[in-house]
């Protein structure tokens, strides 16, 4: 447990904190500032001042339910892996590629030695933490689900690729943390889909996170799990922030058997289905998890980005995780 980390890096956080996986929707007006931007309709500045103008929105939004760890929600990001690899010299920007259903995503290429082209994500969260007194996450791409979203056509292998992309992940984490920022999410949504590969995504993020004085978590997406567990626990981070209510908590069984070492932020609700789940059956979520998991460890939030539902059903989904959370606090505190 690493609530002794938090208090020496200076963050306050209460029983089960409330925090979300990273991304928002965009409100309508953002989507269409983006298309007309696309077509040159507007300027960059002008898009920018909408996306800033988003960002407020959503701090203030989940400041005002009492969120306890925020994030800036990524308005100004398409896709997780395409933004880095847009900014990243040594990709191209490679084509459309099919990922399921009628869903289309750009996917880069790595075509020449990749290099550090200076802070990608610093002026965003500075200005975001700007706004709030309530800590802001760092959000960064795992260098491993980089390299798996991508084509690579220089580096020998999956691993090279991989390793050099951290070198640059690094760079960025150490740029944060000289910014202030304290709590850093490197999201490996790809780690949970090829149990082999484990190794490199913990060597990848051993490149990113050593020696750096920050309280990192990770992000990986609903998969293999049974199969990478218990090994993923030594992944050099301190939470494991994993999606978990759309299988029916069954990681718990897991659990069970072998015992989660470090930090967990606990997904309760489906970021896949507009049904909202009602404040009961979120509560029963944190319940049924506090049964397998020391209260210390736990921190609560979506399973998953939220960028695919509507603003209305993000807000009433956080808004109901808000509210399980405090119930389930008061009767801890009986
Ligand atoms: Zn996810």
């Amino acid at each position: 447990m690493s609530r002794e980390l938090l208090n020496r890096l200076g963050i306050e956080i209460p029983l089960l904190p409330t925090t979300s996986v990273g991304s928002f929707p965009k409100p309508p007006y953002l989507t269409k500032a983006r298309s007309d931007r696309k077509k040159e309709l507007i300027s960059s500045d002008d898009l920018y001042n909408l996306e800033q103008q988003a960002t407020k929105e959503w701090l203030d939004f989940q400041e005002s339910i009492g969120m306890d760890i925020l994030v800036d929600g990524e308005m100004y990001r398409g896709d997780m892996v395409a933004y880095f690899a847009e900014i990243i010299p040594g990709f191209d920007p490679g084509g459309l590629v099919r990922s399921y259903g009628n869903r289309y995503y750009y996917k880069p290429i790595i075509k020449s030695k990749l290099k550090y082209p200076g802070p990608m994500t610093v002026e965003w969260w500075k200005r975001a933490q700007t706004l709030t007194k309530k800590p802001i996450k760092g959000m960064l791409t795992g260098p491993y689900t980089i390299m798996d979203w991508s084509f690579n056509e220089y580096y020998p292998d999956r691993a090279a690729a991989s390793y050099a992309l951290a070198e640059l992940i690094r760079d960025e984490v150490s740029e944060l943390i000289g910014a202030g920022c304290k709590i850093i999410q490197v999201d490996e949504p790809a780690v949970s889909v090829r149990p082999e590969e484990l190794e490199i995504a913990k060597n990848a993020l051993q490149i990113v996170t050593e020696g750096q004085n920050a309280y990192f978590i990770t992000h990986i997406c609903y998969g293999a799990f049974e199969k990478i567990y218990p090994a993923m626990l030594d992944l050099p981070v301190h939470n494991f922030d994993l999606e978990l209510s759309n299988s029916d908590l069954d990681m718990l069984e897991h659990f069970a058997r072998h015992p989660f070492t470090k930090d967990i932020t606990f997904g309760v609700v489906d970021v896949h289905t507009h049904k909202i789940e009602d404040v009961e059956l979120i509560k029963t979520r944190i319940e049924q998890a506090l049964k397998y998991l020391p209260k210390e460890a736990v921190w609560i939030d979506p399973d998953c980005g939220l960028k695919t539902r509507t603003v209305e059903e993000s807000k009433q989904k956080l808004s109901n995780i808000q509210a399980a959370v405090e119930a389930v606090r008061a009767e801890l505190q009986e």
